[in-house]
């Protein structure tokens, strides 16, 4: 999951940003509201977390034009303990979610977990998939009951194939996923990961279209047919 990060402060954006990478997610980290703008226009995210008192442009506005656009991009926003009315303004701009300062980085990554489900049309905690069930506020995948320990860019790479079963998803946009800014992509990694994936889940659980990229079939319901 790929989420922009727009927090001015270097010590709470620095922190933010190494906990979402342990937890999985691909942070681009912009300081400023422009420099977000552009990541917006440029690039995909699944997620923002959004500071509201922001250099050049405010949180609030920003989060304006983005609703003007019509995005749906799931946003989180964080706000000082004594600003209520800088809270409701995030809030009636758009915003899903918010998180006062200080906050828990735990809470912060099951709430952005829970706006991921449902932005996904997700109402369960868990994704399953014939015996295979993939828990994001716990990071633990099953495979018939049993624990299958995954890394952490494995774990993003299937938990953004069974977000969107029955989607193709291309090499570039499974690395997008995984990356963030600065961070070097090595090459062939995804093709790494899903044999890993494959050799820990079975082979025939991720489908590979030659030449355009990897999809995770829906289950036929065999009482169907
Ligand atoms: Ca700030």
């Amino acid at each position: 999951m790929r989420v922009l990060l727009v927090e001015d402060d270097a010590l709470l954006g620095d922190g933010v940003r190494a906990g979402l990478k342990q937890a999985g997610f691909a942070v681009d980290w912009a300081q400023d509201g422009q420099a977000a703008k552009l990541a917006l226009e440029t690039e995909e995210y699944a997620l923002m977390v959004l500071d509201l008192g922001l250099p050049k442009l405010s949180g609030t506005e920003l989060l304006k034009w983005l609703r003007g656009r019509h995005s749906k991009l799931p946003v989180l926003i964080l706000t000082a303990r004594d600003t209520v009315s800088d809270r409701v303004a995030g809030l009636n701009a758009g915003a899903d979610d918010y998180l006062i300062k200080p906050f828990d980085l735990d809470e912060l990554i099951a709430r952005l977990n829970a706006l991921l489900r449902r932005s996904a049309g997700q109402v369960t905690q868990s994704l399953q998939h014939t015996d295979i069930e993939l828990t994001p506020s716990t990071h633990q995948v099953s495979k018939n009951g049993k624990i299958i320990e995954l890394s952490g860019r494995e774990f993003a790479l299937l938990h953004e194939l069974l977000l969107h079963v029955g989607r193709v998803k291309s090499r570039e946009q499974l690395e997008q996923h995984l990356y963030g800014w600065g961070e070097e992509v090595e090459s062939n990694s995804v093709e790494v990961h899903i044999h890993h994936l494959r050799k820990k889940l079975g082979a025939e659980l991720i489908r590979t279209l030659r030449g355009v990229g990897y999809v995770i079939d829906k289950q036929v319901d065999t009482n169907v047919l």
